[in-house]
């Protein structure tokens, strides 16, 4: 058969034609697309949920940014004295390290010097801690020698005091705080610095390897003070180390008067300060009713330095520039 090149044309023609008339009928039909629909629905029903739990995840985390912030709690100013020594340095920064770990905390390290060093100047600059720093010496005639026995005289009650002098002229009624001793050589747990924290007035609790005993604490009973466990003498007024209790920032401010007291009778600097400023029965017990040791009296072991001393004298020291 013979294909004419017209009928092909013609057939191409109604084809299209066809093909084009169909199309345009389709145009405006009502097509089927409800399983198109319900996957975009189900799509942002998801979404919604989502969003949903995005919000409650901002509103869980602003509830929590309203907890107290670190600046909102009363700042905990800690007062060390430090004097120079070979193990000074390894004091302070084993210290230093711990504070770091405590918020809102103000370190006033006093030492006892005619002048600040660079030691300590610079080991504060880099602690990464607030600080402020000061010095003082002790009194030739009471500062302890090297041959007498450690508990003939009070150590840093100068230092303390020129602590709590500065924070009278630099601190007012309505600023909130607390202050703790704490001498540069003790062992403070973090959770002390929890305790610490809520004083009212005058805190308490026990401390750890302290007056020839494995512990010394005040002993309470319905959550007030009635006495203490300790042996030495124990008719102290408060028979209790310096690293034993807190006092408010407000009521040092109140009772400008009160100090540590150089001339205090052997064990009775602590009690120099708080008889001025509070009774036994108004003493707050803290850590679980004075059961828990959270600081420890350690005492640092003081280096042999025979092989240092013998090569000195032949001239051949250690490198005086490298500090230790
Ligand atoms: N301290 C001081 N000057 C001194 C001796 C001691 O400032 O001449 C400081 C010392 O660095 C510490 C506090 O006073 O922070 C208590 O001293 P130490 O630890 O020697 O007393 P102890 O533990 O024997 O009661
Ligand atoms: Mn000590």
């Amino acid at each position: 058969m013979k294909v004419k090149l017209k009928n092909v044309f013609v057939i191409y023609f109604l084809v299209s034609v066809i093909g084009l008339m169909y199309a345009l009928l389709q145009l405006g039909q009502p097509c089927d697309c409800t399983q198109h629909l319900k996957s975009t629905s189900d799509l942002i029903h998801a979404k919604d949920k989502k969003l949903v739990q995005l919000q409650n995840e901002v509103k869980r985390l602003q509830a929590r940014g309203k907890a107290p912030e670190p600046q909102m709690l009363p700042v905990i100013y800690v007062i060390t004295p430090t004097y120079a020594r070979l193990v000074q340095k390894a004091e302070l920064v084993r210290l230093s390290q711990t504070l770091l770990h405590v918020k809102n905390l103000h370190w006033i390290v006093v030492e006892d010097s005619a002048t600040k060093t660079q030691l300590v100047s610079e080991l504060l600059a880099q602690s990464g801690l607030r600080f402020t720093h000061l010095h003082v010496e002790t009194p030739k005639e009471h500062k302890r020698k090297e041959s007498d026995p450690n508990w003939l005289k009070p150590r840093g009650v100068e230092q303390r005091n020129l602590a709590l002098q500065w924070l009278r002229e630099n601190r007012q009624l309505s600023d909130g705080g607390v202050v703790y001793f704490a001498d540069d050589d003790n062992t403070y747990s973090l959770h002390l610095f929890d305790e610490i924290r809520s004083t009212k007035r005058v805190s308490v609790w026990p401390v750890g390897l302290v007056g020839g005993l494995r512990f010394e604490r005040p002993l309470v009973e319905h959550g007030k003070v009635i006495g203490f466990y300790t042996a030495w003498k124990p008719n102290r007024p408060f028979p209790m180390d310096m690293a034993g209790f807190a006092v408010t920032l407000q009521l040092l401010l109140a009772n400008r008067e009160a100090r540590f007291d150089l001339q205090a009778e052997r064990g009775y600097l602590e009690s120099s300060l708080l008889q001025s400023l509070v009774s036994i029965e108004e003493l707050e017990p803290k850590a679980e009713n004075c059961t828990k040791v959270m600081v420890w009296h350690t005492r640092t072991e003081k280096p042999k330095m025979k092989q240092e001393e013998q090569l000195q004298k032949q001239g051949l020291g250690s490198d005086p520039s490298i500090e230790v």
